[in-house]
């Protein structure tokens, strides 16, 4: 899909934060989000991974607004640094995407018996520890912020869990459990910030084609297997989550909070 696709309207003037924006679903929602007009704090610990072109150079490119804020999500101090960064450059913060996560097992599945305290604690410091504090420091801001009269909500907060969050996959118990805590923390802070207009929701994403599952794409008979495992027979495309995305940072959903959206091929609703 062209990066430069016809620009929609669906988040014009809006300011986001994504975080892990250099790679897979974060630089496909960033990206989408620039097609609908908002611009875009890119957040992620490199600029850009692999040999691609910077998000935000990209996002520039295209005529849109961004700028790169190096960031460790599970770092408090990073964090804030982030948000004033972004507050600095754009004024304000309407959308806060806590997209950025880690898989030690996607390339490296262990039996709960095999898998280290370190790398439960690491997987927990990124995926949940990470996005609460974007939670609550992108959160604070949008608490202090003016409102913008036109608009029914005050901000929003999309996180990314996963389908694993909901389901068992042997080889998975540090991300899987880090993944259920989003959605747990997601309806919980969805009702912290609901009386002040502010949206949260979680996006679980199936299987989808991003740099985090490589080492399982790059074997044609585990591709074809896991395919053949979701109810739609393929694998899901970043595109995909950024669009939901999209529509849940926009007023399409200004009915919807608290929601944990399946956007995974009918994976969970697979007996
Ligand atoms: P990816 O590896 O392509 O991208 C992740 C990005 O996050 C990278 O750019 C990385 O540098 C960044 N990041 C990691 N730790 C960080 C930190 N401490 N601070 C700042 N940035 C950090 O992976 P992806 O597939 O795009 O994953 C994005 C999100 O989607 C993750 O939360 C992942 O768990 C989730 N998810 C992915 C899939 C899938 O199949 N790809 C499925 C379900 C959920």
């Amino acid at each position: 899909k062209s990066t430069a696709a016809a620009v929609g309207h669906l988040l014009a003037g809006q300011i986001s934060i994504i975080t892990g924006a250099s790679s897979g679903l974060g630089r496909a929602t960033a990206l989408a989000f620039m097609r609908h007009g908002a611009a875009v704090v890119c957040a992620d610990r490199t600029p850009a991974s692999s040999k691609m072109q910077p998000t935000h150079e990209l996002i520039r490119e295209h005529g849109g607004r961004s700028i790169f804020a190096q960031t460790d999500v599970s770092d408090e101090q990073s964090i804030q640094r982030l948000v004033r960064a972004a507050v600095a450059e754009f004024g304000r913060i309407d959308i806060m995407v806590n997209n950025a996560g880690i898989a030690h097992e996607a390339s490296n599945p262990r039996p709960v018996w095999e898998t280290t305290e370190e790398i439960f604690d690491s997987t927990w410091r990124v995926n949940v520890r990470g996005v609460f504090l974007g939670c609550k420091y992108a959160g604070i801001q949008m608490l202090g912020q003016t409102r913008i009269p036109e608009r029914q909500r005050a901000g929003t907060i999309i996180n990314t869990a996963s389908v694993l969050g909901l389901l068992g996959k042997s080889g998975t118990p540090a991300y899987a459990a880090s993944k259920g805590a989003v959605i747990a923390m997601t309806r919980a802070m969805a009702m912290d910030y609901a009386p002040h207009l502010i949206h949260c929701n979680s996006i679980l994403p199936g299987f989808t084609r991003t740099p985090m599952i490589s080492t399982l794409t790059a074997d044609s008979e585990v591709e074809k297997y896991m395919s053949e495992h979701h109810p739609l027979k393929r694998l899901g495309e970043a595109d995909e989550i950024a669009e939901a995305a999209v529509f849940l940072a926009s007023d399409m959903s200004n009915g919807i909070t608290g929601l944990n959206m399946s956007v995974d091929g009918g994976l969970h609703s697979q007996l």
